[in-house]
């Protein structure tokens, strides 16, 4: 891979990829530039969901595409949201309606118990029918804040605190998020991949 298309319309997410690929030689194009329609997340795991991202934007465009699939794993909602952390409160993407719901379903629950991580599936497809995608994974382990904190980031980074760091995802640097984040292991993992290492 030297180019790609990302197979994502999450801003956050596209901004992150892009940044961290930055220093590496290989740019990723965001497949809202490609006109590429949203694929249909029918998937019971981050794996399957994508995968299918990943087809859908190879189907569509005949290009090497990478795609991930991440969501937050609250242990005391056992695993939820889940692969439904995007549409956690219904409509996707809405982020404070998401961070909100969560916040409401912890209500009561003391810190030792509000343990959670952000996980991460990342992979690269040849082409659409490749039968051998590049598969990798990333996971961030942390806590759930009860209030929000900071202002960057997207998705549920205000209410996610970083133990090692002593803040929330929010709060962090955006070259530090992506050094800790899932999404960063995964990419980094991938990269390996592609060079063969
Ligand atoms: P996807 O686009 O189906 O992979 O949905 C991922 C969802 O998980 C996002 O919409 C966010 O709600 C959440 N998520 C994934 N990664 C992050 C992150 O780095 N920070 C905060 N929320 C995230």
């Amino acid at each position: 891979m030297q180019r790609a298309v990302f197979a994502s319309n999450n801003a956050g997410k596209v901004a992150e990829v892009a940044e961290m690929l930055r220093p590496t030689g290989y740019t990723v194009v965001p497949q809202s530039e490609y006109l590429v329609p949203e694929a249909e997340e029918t998937g019971l795991t981050f794996v399957e969901n994508a995968l299918i991202k990943a087809r859908n934007a190879c189907q569509y465009t005949s290009l090497p595409t990478i795609a991930d699939d991440s969501g937050l794993e609250v242990d005391a909602l056992q695993g939820e949201p889940g692969i439904h952390s995007a549409r956690y409160a219904g409509e996707h993407g809405d982020d404070a309606a998401n961070n909100s719901l969560l916040l409401a379903e912890l209500a009561g629950i003391p810190e030792p118990q509000r343990t959670a991580r952000f996980r991460c599936v990342m992979v690269y497809l040849r082409h659409a029918e490749d039968p051998a995608p590049l598969i990798c994974q990333g996971v961030w382990e942390g806590r759930i804040l009860e209030a929000p904190r900071g202002e960057a980031g997207f998705g549920y980074d205000p209410v996610f605190w970083v133990p090692g760091e002593n803040c929330s995802a929010a709060e962090l640097p955006p070259e530090t998020k992506n050094r800790l984040s899932h999404r960063g292991q995964a990419l980094g993992a991938l990269l390996r991949a592609l060079r063969g290492g």
